[in-house]
């Protein structure tokens, strides 16, 4: 066995280990138990593929003239993405992980539109059928990576609020989707017969505005839904991009990411109402929004006092957490009420919603941040029946996933969302800043209701000031 021969063997071991060690993780990642040691498969998968990359690389270049050019640039890009990867993950915020993952993704999709256009500019010589396989590669390899690209900037920029959240609505969307795909179809029949390079760059274009135009078109309250679509597609890039560069974890790794993510799309489709199709064909059918215009009346308020009055005579409690929660990072004293509201023996759980927050599992991790026992953190369908005979419901900064116009106003933007039926509890306290509209932009008529209270500020020192006036309160029970 040659030098080469052996190099290429034990790198094909080592991808094999590291795509287990890959499937591994994301079994562990199902479960909290085991999500811990989800995370560090993950990491040893990780640094096992990029361990036998280095030395495949090296064992390849070894002894040729540009051996010294080639290892030079692959430690000067590991370094540089090292030193942003490690800067960007100290510094982000949980609340800013979307954004922060959208815009990963977005390399992945560069990434893969780049390695199409080095697989043409640099053909491996290959002839008859195995010429036009190539050819197709790399065009659908450039197409799926344009798609995520430029879709990922859109979500990034959307969810980090840099652009407004309402879905674009250009006259006869969805036959501009549909030519789009049409379009390509073609080129890519033209491209495997004649290799133009204006065809790639047609295509690098069109794939561009594709993705662009899909994301732009989705609103707000769909967001959830296209991250993970998004994921979906930057597995699939990556894949193309492993049949163009011949290796085999990439395109392993990139059917599991893609895979993973179009599966995780349909559960979140079906937990929310909306059609799987529809939302990743932009939103395909989806209606301009109307205006919400309606007076809903007078909000009442309450004081802190009042609230702990309130709580220290309930026997059952529901706490519906959402966005806010995570960005006043209110999971502690929330964490510490629940404990000392269970001392006085008051019922109380918590009902997640899957999308409250601004990541599925957002809500879940941060109330296992704060150590809240997992038995009393319940799903939105294993709570809703029960919250019309809850005493008091406390939403911690959510807003859109407690909105009544989802299940009763047809023409609600989130309209057949499934959202927790707080407004059916004896009392609910909501806990925000001011009266504006959640991540959706929709007005939420829950506030209004003869039952239900404003308990405004942020919502970490609300909550504090509850635990101080409960100290002062006697036990009732
Ligand atoms: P929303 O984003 O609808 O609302 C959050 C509320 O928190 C706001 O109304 C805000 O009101 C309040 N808030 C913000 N900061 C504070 C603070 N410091 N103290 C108290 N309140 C605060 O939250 P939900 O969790 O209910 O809904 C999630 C939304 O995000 C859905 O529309 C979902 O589709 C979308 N989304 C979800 C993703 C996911 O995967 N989970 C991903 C992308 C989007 P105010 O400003 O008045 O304080």
């Amino acid at each position: 066995m040659t030098a080469v021969e052996l190099s290429a063997s034990v790198a094909g071991a080592a991808y094999i280990v590291a795509a287990l060690l890959f499937i591994m993780s994301l079994s562990g990642l199902s479960r909290h138990e085991s999500s811990k040691a989800g995370v560090t498969y993950g990491i040893f998968g990780m640094a096992i593929a990029l361990a036998a990359t280095i030395w495949a690389t090296v064992q390849d270049a070894w002894g040729q003239p540009q051996a010294a050019l080639g290892l030079t640039l692959l430690v000067v890009a590991m370094v540089i993405g090292a030193t942003i990867g490690l800067w960007r993950a100290r510094k982000v915020e949980m609340t800013g992980m979307p954004e922060l993952i959208a815009l990963l993704h977005s390399f992945v999709g560069l990434a893969a539109v780049l390695v199409g256009w080095n697989g043409h500019l640099h053909s491996p010589g290959l002839e008859g059928a195995l010429a036009d396989i190539h050819h197709a590669e790399v065009f659908i390899g450039i197409f799926i990576g344009g798609v995520t690209f430029t879709g990922s900037i859109v979500a990034f920029l959307k969810l980090s609020a840099r652009i407004s959240s309402q879905p674009l609505v250009l006259p006869g969307k969805n036959i501009l989707n549909l030519g789009a795909i049409v379009v390509f179809l073609g080129l890519t029949v033209w491209f495997v017969i004649d290799q133009q390079l204006w065809l790639l760059v047609a295509v690098t274009v069109l794939s561009f505005l594709l993705g662009w135009h899909l994301v732009a078109s989705i609103g707000g309250g769909d967001m959830p839904v296209v991250v993970s679509m998004l994921n979906s597609y930057s597995g699939w890039a990556a894949a193309a991009a492993g049949f163009l560069l011949n290796n085999d974890l990439l395109i392993v790794t990139g059917a599991l990411v893609g895979s993973s993510g179009a599966f995780l799309s349909y559960i979140m489709c079906k937990a929310m109402n909306r059609s799987f199709l529809s939302v990743i064909a932009g939103g395909f059918g989806i209606e301009a929004p109307k205006g919400d215009d309606v007076d809903h009346g007078e909000h009442r308020e309450i004081d802190a006092e009042s609230a702990a009055d309130m709580l220290a005579n309930a026997t059952s409690v529901v706490i519906t957490p959402g966005y806010g929660m995570a960005v006043a990072q209110a999971q502690y004293p929330v964490a510490e009420l629940t404990q000392k509201l269970r001392d006085r023996g008051v019922d109380v759980r918590f009902g997640i919603h899957p999308v409250a927050g601004r990541l599925p599992g957002h809500m879940n991790v941060l109330l296992a941040e704060a150590k809240v026992p997992y038995d009393i953190v319940l799903e939105m369908d294993e709570i809703n029946d029960e919250l019309a005979e809850t005493d008091v419901v406390l939403v911690i900064g959510a807003n859109d996933t407690v909105n009544p116009a989802a299940a009763e106003d047809p023409g609600s933007p989130i309209a057949g969302m499934p959202v927790l039926r707080v407004w059916e509890a004896k009392n609910v306290i909501v806990f925000k800043r001011s009266m504006a509209s959640g991540y959706a932009g929709v007005q939420n008529p829950l506030f209004f209701r003869e039952n239900a209270q404003m308990l405004f500020g942020d919502a970490k020192e609300r909550v504090d000031d509850i635990l101080t006036a409960l100290h002062a309160t006697a036990p009732t029970h």
